[in-house]
């Protein structure tokens, strides 16, 4: 049993008073010590993505500003407030690159599973556009990487930031070789302000993108619920030839960023299933990509428990408990759901 771990911290690619900084993961190797994980992982070491792994997601046009940005010091990408330094662009290469290297490692059967903790996160860079704290959309490319490299014939993302995955979305909205199901906080005035249940692909892909519209506080079992009752017969009946799953910390009730109401327990039962499904539908091929998640300490006990589980695992750390809010029921949105036509 082999589970990787790639780390791509991104200590120069960092802004003061901004949530998406170099503290969040900069520590996560010692802290995964302290939990004593660090014997049973195995560590790769990033490489920078090439130009081809990059264009397979993103225009030339994207990956060009991006570059000049740096080059010229750095900058404000979008006008919000997604940013980049003097390094920011190597940076941003290596948390693709370091993704692509894991999903090799899981492919090539070198190892059973992984999870990219690399930073600036990735998935609401679309294919032409940047937003969202993100400069290269990671989890994309390592998709690409499978079906391109190793002959994937479908693959799944699953994405449980508390953001809707718009990039992830937009880069693969037309293609049927890709089942994007992203479970997310719905809500007015809440970032991106798309991923409704309407959204559900086009041409070709017109059933292939799935979201899952959450009201804010649906916590544990909301989350857990529709994981059991849709996602996981989705999933089977999809039939990927590996999982990949872009994951943010930021649902947590802790996390400064938003309201889903998830705790640690929660999260750890919900990778614990979903590592549960991938031993069931694809030999256990999963790699978990790090989003979002801005409070430093659910972070490093939610990254310590998603390894628990890759290990095989089912202890985990919850300090924090759950929220103290009454969780929302979610019994019209899986009937919603559930009715859905679905073309696979
Ligand atoms: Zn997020």
């Amino acid at each position: 049993m082999t589970t990787i771990l790639v780390h791509a911290p991104a200590v120069a690619h960092t802004k003061l008073h901004h949530p998406e900084n170099s503290s969040r993961i900069a520590n996560i190797i010692p802290d995964l010590g302290k939990f004593g994980l660090l014997g049973d992982l195995e560590i790769l070491h990033p490489k920078p993505a090439t130009e081809k792994q990059l264009q397979r997601v993103h225009n030339e046009g994207l990956i060009d500003f991006v570059k000049s940005v740096s080059q010229r010091g750095g900058g404000l990408l979008d006008r919000g407030d997604t940013y980049a330094t003097a390094d920011s662009y190597e940076l941003a290469r290596l948390a693709v690159g370091g993704s692509c290297m894991a999903l090799d490692a899981i492919m090539e059967g070198r190892a059973n599973n992984g999870f990219a903790l690399v930073r600036p996160p990735g998935h609401h860079a679309e294919r032409d556009h940047i937003s969202g704290f993100c400069l290269f959309n990671n989890i994309a490319a390592a998709a690409r990487q499978a079906q391109i490299e190793h002959n994937a014939d479908r693959v799944l993302i699953l994405d449980f930031d508390v953001h809707h995955g718009n990039g992830t979305q937009d880069i693969f909205y037309e293609d049927d070789s890709v089942l994007f199901i992203s479970m997310h906080l719905f809500a007015p005035y809440f970032y991106p302000g798309i991923g409704s249940f309407h959204e559900i692909g086009t041409r070709k892909g017109r059933g292939y993108t799935i979201n899952v519209p959450f009201p804010p506080g649906v916590g544990d079992r909301g989350y857990l619920r529709v994981l059991k009752e849709f996602v996981r017969p989705l999933i089977e009946r999809f039939d990927p030839d590996i999982m990949l799953v872009s994951i943010g910390f930021d649902a947590h009730w802790r996390d400064p960023l938003a309201m889903a109401g998830l705790s640690l327990a929660g999260y750890a039962s919900f990778s614990q299933s979903l590592i549960n499904i991938a031993g069931k539908v694809c030999e256990g091929r999963i790699l978990f990509v790090l989003e979002g998640g801005y409070q430093r300490d659910v972070l490093s006990y939610g990254i310590a428990n998603v390894f628990e589980a890759l290990l095989g695992r089912d202890s985990f750390y919850d300090p924090f408990g759950p929220m103290i809010e009454e969780e929302r029921d979610v019994s019209n949105l899986l009937e919603d759901l559930k009715s859905r036509d679905l073309p696979f």
